[in-house]
């Protein structure tokens, strides 16, 4: 512990980055509302962590990580997710008890009647739970957010939303630190917590990454996270399916706009089906445009039922997040957004190449 904060008070004056995010560390969870936690942490809760809709590797790592951390402190606790997530996060350990909101809902409202605290994690606005949402919203449990996303719903009893976070999970590994309790970080929450940050920075690669993050990262490691098992579980866990997917995505059905350094995917509820297509299939796909030189940004349409889904990523100054707001009743962050739309397949992509020509000059490299 103390080697940890010796670091990031030592005086390193030729590094801003590093400056600057030592400021931040010791402004996140101000003291006065984590010993009112403290306070109400001290004797046994019953306790709901949930997170948004079709959790990816952040929602599950940071939910489980707290899992774990709460329920080593006696803490009876529940993990409810809206709906479920993909199979190369089943191995995490902890999932085997997660109620699933949309396969158990008598259970999934039974746990959130009981509960006395509900800790909301990787989401900041209600409607990012889809159906489950009312059942959060209209709970009259104190609730807790903890996440790193723009613009947080005015509807907790305690906000902990730090935007310059790269990934909830890193949030969970400063939450119980400053909460006196890095101590307890074991192999189950430092596995949860490294999933979670390596997910969301897309293997460490993204400008949120900062140094501090590789520091965490260092300490999730001492704590039993083993990096090559955590990588191979989640990256190479593919069906045949799933990989022969990709390869029809980005064979068949890429298109480029070199005008506009953009490139688009879009799948068909009729091609889902014939590929098999499970939760968690086409995560990441949307990616791969962005590898091509010169593309700065990528989109990927999937036809769900009665919705078409939408992954929008950015290089460089280009907001994905802006624009998914402003035309797909979107969300997200800036270079990582996402975005629905109630019209066809065909017009909602008809719609989106029409926008284009308004952002030549934004999309250029
Ligand atoms: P993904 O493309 O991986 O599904 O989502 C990328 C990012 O956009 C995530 O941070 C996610 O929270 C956000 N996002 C995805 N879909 C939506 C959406 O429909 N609304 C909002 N507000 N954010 C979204
Ligand atoms: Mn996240």
């Amino acid at each position: 512990m103390e080697v940890f904060y010796d670091f990031l008070t030592l005086p390193t004056p030729h590094n801003h980055k590093f400056n600057t995010f030592a400021a931040q560390m010791k402004n996140r969870f101000p003291e006065a509302e984590l010993e009112d936690l403290r306070q109400r942490l001290s004797r046994p809760n019953k306790i709901v962590i949930t997170t948004h809709h079709k959790p990816d590797g952040d929602a599950m790592g940071s939910s489980l990580g707290l899992y774990h951390y709460l329920a080593s402190k006696g803490h009876m606790v529940t993990l409810v997710v809206p709906n479920d997530f993909p199979d190369f996060l089943l191995w995490m350990p902890g999932t085997e008890v997660v109620v699933d909101y949309e396969k158990a809902p008598d259970i999934a409202i039974e746990k959130i009647q009981e509960a006395e605290l509900i800790f909301c994690l990787d989401f900041n606005a209600i409607s990012r739970l889809e159906k489950f949402g009312p059942v959060i919203g209209n709970s009259p449990a104190d609730k807790v957010l903890i996440d790193h996303h723009l613009d947080p719903e005015n509807i907790f009893q305690h906000a902990f939303s730090y935007t310059d976070a790269c990934a909830t999970s890193e949030l969970i590994y400063e939450f119980i630190v400053a909460m006196g309790d890095r101590h307890l970080l074991n192999k189950d929450i430092a596995e949860c917590l490294y999933t979670g940050i390596m997910t969301d920075t897309a293997s460490f690669r993204f400008a949120s990454m900062l140094s501090n993050t590789h520091r965490i990262i260092a300490d999730l490691m001492d704590a039993g996270a083993e990096n090559h098992k955590i990588h191979e579980s989640v990256y190479d866990n593919s069906s045949e399916e799933r990989l022969r997917f990709l390869g029809y995505c980005l064979g068949e059905k890429l298109r480029i706009f070199p005008e506009y350094h953009t490139a688009v995917i879009s799948i068909s509820k009729e091609e889902l089906s014939k590929f098999k297509n499970k939760t968690g299939d086409t995560e990441g796909i949307v990616n791969y445009g962005l590898g091509i030189k010169g593309i700065t940004f990528a989109a990927f349409f999937a036809e769900r039922p009665g919705i078409v889904k939408i992954s929008f990523r950015s290089k460089n100054n280009f907001s994905a997040k802006d624009f998914a707001n402003k035309h797909f009743e979107g969300g997200g962050h800036k270079n990582a957004a996402g975005g629905k739309s109630n019209i066809s397949l065909n017009e909602t992509i008809d719609k989106f190449i029409s926008l284009l020509p308004e952002y030549k000059d934004a999309l250029k490299e």
